[in-house]
């Protein structure tokens, strides 16, 4: 029993310390964890593998593409609990240009209420999960990533996060999720 409460109780602890010397670059940690701001850096660049699937399209679901990004995204910020929409077949509550309706798009979530603010905590997550997209772009394949009212672009990559001007509130503004474009067939990669 005393091993489980303690593998169960760890990773919390590391989190919690970790986002305490993200948020506090200098002087004391004191006080509880606070959220990573906004235009934290991007999270620590973790290795992975290059995505092994070529651009394409899905009629429904995911690309594979797609699909294999996703799930690198998910097992490295195992606090999402969903990343959904992929092509769905019906073609609407998206911009007629989403990369959604190829299959080459998820909107994840941390837990939080869909078309909310989330809160502090899972804000963080999802600001975690952007940064980590936007630091794996090159070998997830990443295209575009829209979060917290900002987008991030690969063909724009060197002018970081922008202001994202497609939607407003909660869900058109993308502060309840995590948008994630995979490279389609046209980009080049
Ligand atoms: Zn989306």
């Amino acid at each position: 029993m005393t091993r489980i409460l303690r593998r169960a109780t760890l990773p919390v602890l590391t989190a919690g310390v970790l986002a305490a010397l993200t948020a506090v670059p200098s002087g004391g940690v004191t006080g509880a964890a606070a959220p990573a701001p906004v235009d934290a850096p991007a999270s620590t660049l973790v290795a992975v593998a290059t995505n092994p699937y070529g651009a394409s399209s899905a009629t429904t679901g995911y690309t594979a593409r797609a699909r294999w990004t996703i799930d690198v995204l998910r097992d490295n910020r195992p606090m999402l609990t969903s990343c959904a929409h992929g092509n769905d077949g019906s073609h609407s509550g998206h911009t007629s240009d989403s990369y959604h309706y190829s299959g080459n798009a998820g909107d994840c979530y941390a837990g939080n209420t869909p078309g909310q603010y989330p809160g502090p905590i899972d804000k963080d997550q999802l600001q975690r999960a952007a940064n980590f997209a936007v630091a794996n772009a090159g070998p997830l394949k990443v295209e575009q990533v829209i979060w917290n009212g900002r987008i991030w672009t690969w063909p724009r990559r060197s002018e970081g996060w922008r202001t994202y001007t497609g939607g407003t509130g909660p869900v058109g503004g993308h502060y309840d999720h995590v948008h994630v474009s995979i490279a389609r067939p046209g980009d080049g990669r």
